[in-house]
């Protein structure tokens, strides 16, 4: 299925632009593709070496896989960037010498084809990443949407603006895929360190501020328990450490872990106020704090 996808954003095209441009604009665009593949190869034999070393990142937390794919985000643009614009500027005088007046059209389609190879070039940080992080659905949905897009735009644009319109769609197919590689990514970076377990022991105190802490009920991490799922979120859904821990100095028990507040309410749910079994435990307690301990506790105090 993903073979199938796959060919319908990236090679499905070269028919379509002869079924609907014609074979002589067929002919100047190939020479175009033809070209490119040079570009492509040495892109992709760099892109190859990527995801054993993605793996090996990732094992060593998301923090860490993330600073190193922003390194070679930049170290891939200021590289490829400059081999593309070498090759940009070479484009006119490689197609007059080499391929003759017959191909001039397809000068400005080359010249747009290299700037796709380029966001592949970068763009593969975050795809071969996907199959780091066993995110393959998000990759096949992003194919998905540049196979839809790709098919759609060309069949829209190519009658009107031939190859030069085919090529602008080539590399918009492949910015549609890339860019939402890039956001799976993002997304699950973002959570995964959002769920890194704190450092027990550089936290204090809620109550008195000492830092002598200790482990008392750790539960491992879970989900956020007053979120209801959609469909969608099932098997994707962040998990948080639930862990209580005793304070040596005042006795008091606690979370370690406070969930972000935009997690706990930006889609709230649960009510207190309609559970009925959570009023009738309030209840119970208010009835016990009320039988007179209170009072002695208060005059013990004071
Ligand atoms: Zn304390």
């Amino acid at each position: 299925m993903l073979a199938v996808v796959v060919y319908c954003y990236s090679t499905l095209q070269v028919p379509l632009v002869g079924y609907i441009a014609g074979k002589q604009s067929l002919g100047a665009y190939r020479s175009a593709l033809m070209l490119v593949a040079g570009l492509d190869l040495l892109y992709s034999s760099i892109n190859s070496l990527l995801l054993p070393r993605l793996v090996a990142w990732r094992r060593k937390g998301p923090t860490f896989l993330w600073h190193r794919q922003k390194e070679l985000l930049f170290l891939f643009l200021f590289s490829g960037g400059a081999i593309s614009a070498g090759v940009i500027s070479l484009a006119p005088v490689v197609y007059r010498r080499f391929l003759g007046v017959a191909f001039t059209e397809a000068i400005l389609p080359f010249q747009i084809l290299v700037v796709g190879r380029l966001a592949v070039f970068v763009g593969q940080i975050f795809a071969w990443s996907l199959s780091a992080l066993h995110l393959d659905r998000q990759f096949f949905l992003a194919s998905l949407a540049g196979a839809v897009f790709s098919v759609g735009a060309n069949l829209l644009f190519v009658p009107c603006y031939g190859i030069v319109a085919a090529a602008v769609v080539s590399v918009l197919s492949e910015i549609v895929v890339h860019g939402l590689c890039f956001i799976s990514v993002k997304r699950y970076i973002s959570r995964a360190i959002a769920i890194q377990p704190p450092t027990l022991y550089n936290m204090i105190c809620r109550i008195c501020d000492s830092s002598d802490l200790v482990p008392a009920i750790d539960l491992g991490l879970q989900p956020w328990c007053n979120h209801f799922l959609r469909r969608q979120e099932i098997g994707s859904e962040p998990f948080y450490p639930l862990r209580v821990v005793y304070c040596r100095n005042c006795g008091a028990a606690q979370l370690d872990f406070t969930v972000k507040k935009e997690v706990m309410f930006g889609d709230h749910t649960y009510l207190s106020g309609v559970t009925k079994s959570l009023g009738n435990t309030s209840a119970g307690s208010l009835a016990r704090l009320t039988d007179g301990s209170f009072e002695r506790l208060s005059r013990r105090a004071f």
